[in-house]
C-alpha cells in the first residue's frame, strides 16, 4: 500500500510539498482538477519514508499519509 496519497481535489498546486520531500517521491501532474490547478501526484510513492513534511507544509490539507 502506499504510504502517501494526494487528494487531487483539494490541491491548489503550489508545489511545496515537492520542494519539500527529502526523497523526491512528489511531483507536479500533468492533469488538472475541478478548480481548475494542476495537482501533485506521488510518482514514486515506493520512496516515501512517511516523514509527514508534505503534510505538514501543504497550506489545503491535500496530503494524507498512511504507516
Ligand atoms: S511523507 Fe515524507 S517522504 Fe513521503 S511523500 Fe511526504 S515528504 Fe516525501
Ligand atoms: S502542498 Fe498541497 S496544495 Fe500544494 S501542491 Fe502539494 S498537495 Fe497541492
Amino acid at each position: 500500500m502506499d504510504s502517501v496519497k494526494i487528494i487531487s481535489e483539494n490541491c491548489k498546486g503550489c508545489g511545496y510539498c515537492v520542494v519539500v520531500c527529502p526523497k523526491k517521491v512528489l511531483e507536479m501532474g500533468e492533469s488538472a482538477n475541478r478548480m481548475g490547478y494542476r495537482y501533485a501526484v506521488a510518482a514514486r510513492p515506493d520512496q516515501c519514508i512517511a516523514c509527514k513534511l508534505c503534510a505538514v507544509m501543504c497550506p489545503d490539507s491535500a496530503i494524507e499519509i498512511f504507516k
